[in-house]
């Protein structure tokens, strides 16, 4: 796929879904499917509005000497179709009395998430259960509006799944066992980061204030892949069995988790937002918005400033650069955190020629490729070959 020089050896997954030069847009992002955050760049196909199909239609591993080489993993490389699904979340769900979940607009949602929390007892009543695919941004909001309404310090727990992934014993490019970007920075924001031995979260003492009815508003933020944050059939439990009086989810996709919520609030994959990770080397990585999110769907930062505002509490932004300058303003002195507020977010730039666009190693191989390796060089001529038995060539001085 990528080192073939001709474009000859093609994926399965994109093979005959559409023409190179159909694609001629290119973001230079970063994955988060997992801890490692190799840098990539994902290929978006031009197409009409109406036209149906996704627009992300490949993603490609960039050259990153420090992070992940020249390589990616499968996981990043085809398991993001999830992102322009059927299953994607477009719009604000409430259930209504006879406990359907119905589509209602963005005011209507906020004005009943209000009126929903005041009766569980007020937004201080409110416990936050947050996936590590949660960016630098959105962790820094949460902590804002925790702080805003006297939310404990226990009232707050973060939770990831770790998966062994089968690789061989002597590989140099790992796949990390956690399926989230941000741990480190959840850790490093002074979120509660509980690893157990084997690296999985540790949400033991969170869970058991769910199970035993004293969470009385509990408020997810799942912005990852399906499952991605873990078990959280302790919570589709716990609301079902009526211990949980009020669960709001903030997330992407149509889960069982979205289904057991009261209210659901549609936001964005990492491919629809400018928004920066902490991989497992401690490195600040910016995710670069390639697509807009789906429908009614908003930025998480929008949502989490209208949640605040909704509920008494100002979060003055509006922008995600915004947001990321008090963060980078907060972690000032915090060693790895220097450049944040300098990171570059990239817009869709154009393949150059359509060689570019068919063969995506093309539009960086000739720069950077090669540019780890000794030159390579011939002083005067090869030596004899070393074979046993090959004819000994004479050298010749010329
Ligand atoms: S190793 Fe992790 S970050 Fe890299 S491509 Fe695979 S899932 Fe994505």
């Amino acid at each position: 796929m990528d080192v073939c020089p001709v474009g000859a050896i093609t994926t399965r997954d994109y093979r005959f879904k559409s023409r190179p030069w159909d694609n001629p847009e290119a973001v230079d992002t970063i994955c988060t499917f997992c801890e490692k955050g190799c840098n990539t760049t994902e290929w978006l196909r031009a197409k009409p509005e109406w036209a149906k199909g996704a627009r992300l239609i490949r993603v490609t591993p960039r050259y990153n000497p420090d992070v992940n080489g020249y390589w990616m993993c499968d996981i990043g490389r085809f398991d993001y179709h999830w992102i322009e699904s059927d299953d994607r979340l477009q719009r604000p769900l409430l259930r209504t009395g006879a406990g359907a979940q119905e589509p209602v607009d963005w005011r209507e949602a906020l004005t009943k998430l209000a009126d929903y929390v005041t009766a569980a007892g007020g937004p201080g009543a409110l416990r936050f259960f947050v996936s590590a695919h949660a960016s630098l941004e959105e962790l820094f909001l949460i902590g804002r509006l925790g702080s805003a309404f006297g939310v404990p310090e226990d009232g707050v727990a973060v939770g990831w799944r770790t998966r062994e992934k089968p690789q061989p014993s002597q590989t140099k490019f790992r796949i990390s066992a956690v399926d989230a970007p941000n741990v480190n920075g959840a850790r490093d924001l002074g979120f509660p980061v509980n690893r157990d031995a084997n690296g999985a979260a540790n949400v033991t003492a969170f869970r058991q204030a769910v199970e035993q009815g004293r969470v009385k508003a509990l408020y997810v933020f799942d912005p990852g892949p399906n499952g991605s944050i873990g078990d959280v059939s302790w919570i589709v439990a716990a609301r079902h069995s009526g211990k949980l009086p009020l669960l709001i989810v903030q997330g992407v996709l149509f889960s069982h988790l979205a289904k057991a919520a009261d209210i659901v609030l549609p936001g964005a994959s990492s491919s629809e937002k400018d928004a920066s990770y902490v991989n497992e080397q401690g490195r600040v990585q910016a995710s670069s918005s390639a697509i807009v999110p789906p429908g009614d769907a908003q930025e998480d930062w929008q949502v989490f400033v209208n949640v605040g505002r909704a509920l008494g509490a100002a979060l003055e932004y509006t922008s995600s650069a915004a947001v990321r300058g008090d963060v980078a303003g907060a972690m000032k002195g915090h060693e790895g955190y220097a450049g944040l507020a300098m990171l570059a977010f990239v817009r869709p730039v154009s393949a150059r020629n359509w060689l570019q666009a068919s063969n995506p190693s093309e539009r960086w191989k000739w720069d950077v490729m090669f540019q780890d390796l000794p030159p390579v060089k011939f002083a005067g001529r090869p030596e004899p070959t070393s074979i046993p038995g090959a004819i000994v060539l004479q050298k010749v001085e010329r």
